[in-house]
């Protein structure tokens, strides 16, 4: 389902028109760090509108974080800010994300030509998977018991990359092994699930390697800290 962005009106579409009016010179990425009152309420907007059009998921990691708290994201420019601030509230240039993919990708191009000078809508037109333009599933397939992000194109590979997605397989390679014993059940488990006669029967054998999965991560990540501190 395509994401549905921000339409401006009232007084934001003043802020957003006063903006597009100015020489290009005058148009900076700064703009959107100014405390000005008009900044500052088009940027609540833009946060609160994307928070819920994305239903509490980042569009890059996909991991939902529901806070409904606006500072728990971070607006993000898909063509970054500093290189393009002419798209700086284009409404189709805008989305939120979850702080880690925002800092990971900061100004890193994603054009496939950066010197456009109005705003590309085709999907081709960028390296990565586009929040507005691109369906995420057609590029990457998240393996969540597992913290690992599988390509399935060359966008899924960029957006990978630009995203720093691999931080998160890091992560859990860190926490060292699971148990024996935990690695066994999964095991078991996966068995059945090849030999589960219905989807029902499937989905319920998901879950409960799903819940299996979660539970050895947590103990591997508690003798994991327990090892730090030990080293300390
Ligand atoms: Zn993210």
């Amino acid at each position: 389902m395509p994401l549905i962005h921000i339409t401006y009106n009232g007084e934001i579409l003043g802020t957003f028109q006063r903006f597009e009016r100015l020489p290009d010179i005058e148009k900076s990425g700064d703009v959107w760090d100014s405390k000005a009152r008009d900044i500052c309420d088009i940027k609540k907007a833009i946060k609160d509108h994307y928070i819920i059009a994305q239903d509490y998921t980042c569009p890059y990691c996909k991991q939902r974080i529901e806070v409904n708290h606006n500072a728990s994201w971070d607006a993000e420019h898909i063509i970054p800010k500093s290189t393009h601030p002419r798209f700086l509230f284009e409404p189709l240039n805008l989305c939120v994300s979850c702080k880690d993919c925002n800092n990971e990708k900061r100004d890193k191009p994603v054009l496939v030509n950066n010197n456009r000078r109005t705003l590309p809508v085709n999907s081709g037109d960028y390296i990565i998977s586009h929040p507005h333009f691109d369906d995420f599933n057609d590029n990457i397939r998240v393996i969540e018991i597992a913290g690992y992000y599988l390509p399935l194109s060359d966008k899924g590979r960029k957006t990978i990359e630009i995203c720093g997605l691999l931080r998160f397989s890091y992560k859990y390679a860190n926490y060292g092994n699971t148990s024996q014993e935990n690695k066994e059940t999964i095991l078991e488990l996966a068995n059945s699930l090849m030999g589960a006669s219905s989807p029902a029967e499937e989905n319920a054998y998901l879950g409960i390697i799903s819940d299996t999965a979660r539970a050895g991560q947590k103990l591997s990540k508690e003798a994991f800290l327990k090892q730090k501190e030990a080293n300390k």
